[in-house]
């Protein structure tokens, strides 16, 4: 596991922080205290922010291939250090060793080599006609991140970035700073010049906030709720900045008559319960017909009683996330909801630990709370439809828009659902995750995408040279 330190990475280097208060990280598996970070206040944002600021020419005229260089040694670094990463993210996650290690930590390894790729590759400059027109970094970014992917959402930014030319100052969310230490350590050690990439830890309404504020930066990228990237698109949209907004989700998994359902029930339960529900993108509402709706709902609790607390399901990150997720559940009770497995008890055996049992709902219609509002915890809710026009009211039918899956008895029938879907991505009979794909929201799910070339895209602006 990482050790923490108490400094910030800016300008090339771990300094003091210019406040006295500390961020206590713990373990939320066992409660402890792991490790403390700064605070940081508007100082230390305003000391990173001159810092990227001060290295942006440097880096935006450094030659692609070069760039990309640096980030193809960063990615080898990650590689090399697999294990230590993955340590950490169970440490300040609590996620299961082996999903820290297949999810938390090879995930953001491919997310950086395809930016390594993409660097070398991408056309800076292309021909329209009688015009030259230039790509160029858009200049300094401030990446703000969430905890529940807390390496991959940094990588999703900062690899983007750098490939453009850009130099970073990132905030990562207060609950798991330490894999973003370790990242900036990955960064230093890879040979990127001092700097373009600074780590100023801190609360979001402090350090957070003051970075979004701060009018040396040029581009904002959040990832995390609606509510704040609300507050974020109105500061950015008050200074005329650009704004990348990736937020929540409640994604519907649409099981079409005819389409395998052991298989889509099975495999929609495992991509909510995994990393314990805290996936922006899960498939929290498994839309099924009458005819079949029993049978899933009793598929469903066979797969939920799989992921037993404390060993294949880890705990929530926090105290303040699981008191979240208690409340959903008994809101859903109330409201007529039926509880077929989990439950807001904690669970048995488990004296430490911020753990939710996994949790089915079955009757669930598509106007109670706990089928419009993103849970984040291990809860997954069964809705029936009539036809397939009530099926796609209902998967339509929340203010998000982030991804989904459709499953039908032949790959046509899949496509032209998910066609009407109002949604940023659908997998298809189970699909396969592809890192080059764009990724983000429509609707209040968010504005801007990640991944591949349209994340690259983000990152630049354009100039036309008229001929
Ligand atoms: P959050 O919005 O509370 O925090 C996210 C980040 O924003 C943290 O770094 C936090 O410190 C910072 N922040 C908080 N208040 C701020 C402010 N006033 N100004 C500036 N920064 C501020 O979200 P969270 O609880 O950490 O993450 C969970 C949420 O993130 C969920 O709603 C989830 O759906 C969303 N999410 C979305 C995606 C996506 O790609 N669309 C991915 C992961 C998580």
């Amino acid at each position: 596991m990482h050790q923490a330190r108490d400094a910030m990475y800016i300008g090339g280097q771990w300094r003091p922080a210019r406040g006295e208060r500390r961020i206590d990280v713990l373990d939320p598996a066992s409660e402890r205290v792991i490790g403390q970070v700064p605070a940081g206040t508007a100082l230390d944002v305003d000391d990173a922010v001159r810092a990227a600021r001060a290295a942006l020419p440097g880096w935006a005229a450094t030659p692609p291939a070069d760039r990309a260089a640096v980030l193809a040694a960063a990615r080898d670094l990650m590689v090399a250090r697999r294990e230590a990463i993955a340590t950490t993210v169970t440490a300040e996650l609590g996620a299961p060793p082996a999903f820290a290690a297949a999810v938390h930590t090879d995930l953001p390894i491919t997310v950086m080599g395809s930016y390594a790729t993409l660097a070398a590759e991408h056309p800076f400059e292309e021909r329209v006609g009688n015009s030259r027109v230039f790509h160029e970094p858009v200049g300094v970014v401030g990446a703000i991140t969430p905890w529940n992917y807390p390496l991959h959402q940094v990588v999703a930014k900062v690899a983007p970035a750098l490939a453009a030319g850009c130099t970073v100052v990132l905030k990562p969310a207060e609950d798991t700073p330490l894999v973003a230490q370790q990242f900036a350590e990955i960064l230093h050690e890879a040979g990127l010049p001092a700097g373009v990439f600074n780590l100023v830890t801190g609360l979001g309404p402090v350090a957070g906030q003051a970075l979004a504020e701060h009018p040396g930066v040029d581009l904002v990228s959040f990832t995390g709720s609606t509510a704040v990237g609300r507050l974020i698109g109105a500061v950015a949209g008050g200074a005329v900045k650009r704004v990348a907004l990736e937020l929540g989700g409640k994604s519907a998994n649409v099981v079409l008559p005819g389409a395998d359902l052991a298989r889509a029930v099975n495999v929609g339960v495992a991509n909510v319960f995994a990393n314990a529900g805290q996936t922006c993108s899960a498939w929290t509402r498994i839309l099924v017909d009458e005819a079949r709706y029993e049978e899933a709902v009793a598929i469903a609790a066979k797969a939920a009683a799989k992921y037993v607390p404390g060993d294949r399901l880890g705990p929530l990150v926090s105290a303040a996330q699981r008191e979240r997720v208690r409340g959903y559940i008994r809101s859903g009770v109330e409201q007529g909801a039926r509880i077929v497995t989990g439950g807001a008890e904690a669970p048995e055996g488990l004296p430490t630990g911020y753990y939710v049992r996994p949790t089915v709902f079955a009757d669930v219609t598509a106007e109670m709370t706990v089928a419009q509002e993103e849970i984040f915890g291990p809860v997954v809710v069964l809705i029936r439809y009539r036809d397939e026009e009530d099926a796609l009211r209902i998967a339509n039918g929340t203010v998000y828009g982030l991804a989904g899956a459709v499953w039908a008895a032949d790959e046509e029938t899949a496509v032209a659902f998910a066609r009407r879907m109002d949604t940023g991505q659908v997998d298809i009979n189970g699909g396969r995750f592809n890192p080059l794909a764009p990724f983000g929201g429509y609707k209040q799910s968010g504005v801007g995408r990640e991944l591949g070339s349209h994340g690259l895209a983000e990152y630049l602006q354009t100039k036309s040279l008229q001929f």
